[in-house]
């Protein structure tokens, strides 16, 4: 703090110069080091350990689009399962409850027995997968959920703060993690509702008894102690407490698209009474395979019903998996409407993927409709490559940048994916040959495009100029002006926005 301070201090003869001619346009200036982590970028941009190094300490904003089950460290789910005293099927690696029968290890095994430890990693994770005849990469992925289950099912506090741990280390500063809570009693209340194309008559069928008023009682008293407990298990408040406890977290509830039109429905109701109920759930997604037999034959049915939904409350907002597939997957219909319809019908404000939009009717037209829009692609990279074998220049990534289409970084699943932030910006840094100025962009776009309340910093929309209360500032100063203080003390997401120019401020100082 006092080496920023003192920064900050030997910065503002240049500082005020620079301000004074900004004035004269109202935008405020390019922190003068920006040039030089460019030119330190290009020194280390053919060195994988020093481009690590650098884009570790890069402040990266958020992860938008991160699966809590999918995204704990293989080796942490491994410990989980010792712990609870469980066991390994060892015909499909499945942790299951002990005690250990015929055909099955303790899972304790994995932590002594290197040999059983590396085949646990590779059925729970990618750790070296290739692609075979016998299980493609789309198939050994999924499956690691449910080889998984019932560690994940009950450890949403240890899973936290694993990730959290992890994204506070790489100088994130906030998640949006995808989870399901209550998720038994809102399938158990999905029985009871008839399908119904009246959908206004379905949602009366959810709501009647106020059972689900129950549960999503119970799904806050479920927050708040698991919030207690990851802040616990990571130190926060102490000496020793992990960089995970500056992260901002919100959660995204998962409606599980392949289940039959009634479960589909009352999780999807449940998801925007949560959000009405507690500021901590802002959206929700549609998960599990897009191909899935479901999923494909009720694709503009769940469209449609969010519609409705979303006609019906005010504060969820609506995020979804769209477009994660490629020819071969699917038939070529299929390919031609997905991303159109999240948009279109399904009201989604930020779409998961995207890989297959060339295949889209008048992709063209549907890339300036989301540029008009504001809608973002969450793009995590890796999966992309694990999943859908498309990486490179085979991904959309630069199509979407060209049309400027608002894109930024994701993990998805980078517990089972291997992966963290810092390697999809490494790996998007070597593909693509961005600049530091692009690094910048996706990562003001993860947090302009986060479901946090608020206004934002900006003048608008993926428009990175501040914001009248701000806009005469040195963007990221450590005593902003009362006009500013204010309209960062009264907006979450603009004080983390703000925040954020500050960490860039710090980077550039050190890099530059
Ligand atoms: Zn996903």
């Amino acid at each position: 703090m006092r080496a920023l301070r003192t920064g900050l201090a030997g910065l503002s003869v240049v500082a005020v110069g620079l301000l004074a001619s900004s004035l004269l346009v109202g935008v405020a200036p390019a922190v003068a080091g920006e040039s030089g982590v460019e030119r330190y970028l290009d020194t280390v941009r053919d060195d994988p350990a020093r481009l690590d190094a650098f884009l570790r300490e890069l402040p990266k904003g958020g992860d938008l689009h991160t699966h809590l089950s999918g995204a704990v460290t293989t080796e942490t789910l491994i410990a989980l399962a010792a712990a609870d005293g469980m066991c390994v099927n060892l015909a499909d690696f499945k942790a299951v409850a002990g005690p250990c029968g015929a055909g099955q290890r303790p899972a304790a095994d994995a932590e002594t027995d290197p040999a059983f430890r590396a085949e646990v990693i590779s059925q729970w994770s990618m750790e070296g997968f290739r692609p075979s005849a016998g299980q493609s990469g789309h198939d050994h992925f999924f499956a690691a959920f449910g080889k998984t289950g019932a560690i994940t099912s009950g450890h949403r506090p240890e899973m936290l703060a694993d990730v959290l741990d992890k994204a506070g280390r790489q100088h994130e500063s906030y998640m949006e993690t995808m989870t399901t809570r209550q998720g038994g009693a809102v399938f158990e209340l999905a029985q009871g509702v008839e399908f119904n194309e009246d959908f206004a008559a379905m949602h009366r069928q959810v709501l009647a008894e106020g059972r689900l008023a129950g549960i999503v009682a119970a799904a806050r008293a479920e927050t708040d102690r698991d919030e207690a407990r990851y802040r616990e298990l990571l130190g926060c408040g102490t000496e020793q407490a992990s960089p995970g406890c500056g992260m901002t977290v919100r959660y995204i509830h998962q409606v599980s698209r392949n289940s039959e039109p009634n479960a589909v429905f009352t999780s999807m109701v449940y998801g925007f009474e949560l959000a009405e109920a507690d500021g901590r759930n802002v959206a929700l997604n549609l998960v599990q395979p897009e191909d899935g037999e479901v999923s494909l034959r009720d694709y503009r049915l769940h469209m449609r019903m969010l519609a409705y939904l979303r006609g019906a409350y005010g504060k969820a907002h609506i995020t979804l998996h769209a477009g994660e597939l490629v020819p071969g997957l699917v038939k070529p219909e299929e390919l031609t409407y997905h991303i159109r319809e999240a948009v279109e019908v399904g009201r989604a404000e930020r779409v998961g993927h995207a890989v297959d939009v060339l295949h889209e009717d008048d992709w063209p037209e549907l890339m300036r409709l989301m540029r008009a829009r504001h809608v973002m692609v969450e793009s995590p990279l890796t999966s992309n490559a694990q999943i859908l074998e498309v990486s490179g220049w085979e991904h959309p990534f630069p199509t979407y940048r060209s049309f400027d289409v608002p894109i930024a970084l994701a993990t998805d699943d980078e517990g089972i994916s291997r992966t963290d932030l810092t390697r999809e910006y490494a790996r998007a840094t070597t593909d693509y040959r961005l600049r530091y100025g692009d690094l910048k962009t996706l990562a003001r776009t993860s947090l302009d495009h986060a479901f946090l309340d608020g206004e934002r910093l900006w003048r608008g929309p993926d428009d990175y100029t501040p914001a009248t209360p701000c806009a005469r500032d040195q963007l990221g100063a450590p005593e902003p002006s009362a006009t500013c203080r204010a309209f960062l003390d009264a907006n979450a997401k603009a004080a983390l926005q703000w925040a954020q120019e500050a960490a860039f401020n710090n980077f550039e100082r050190r890099y530059s």
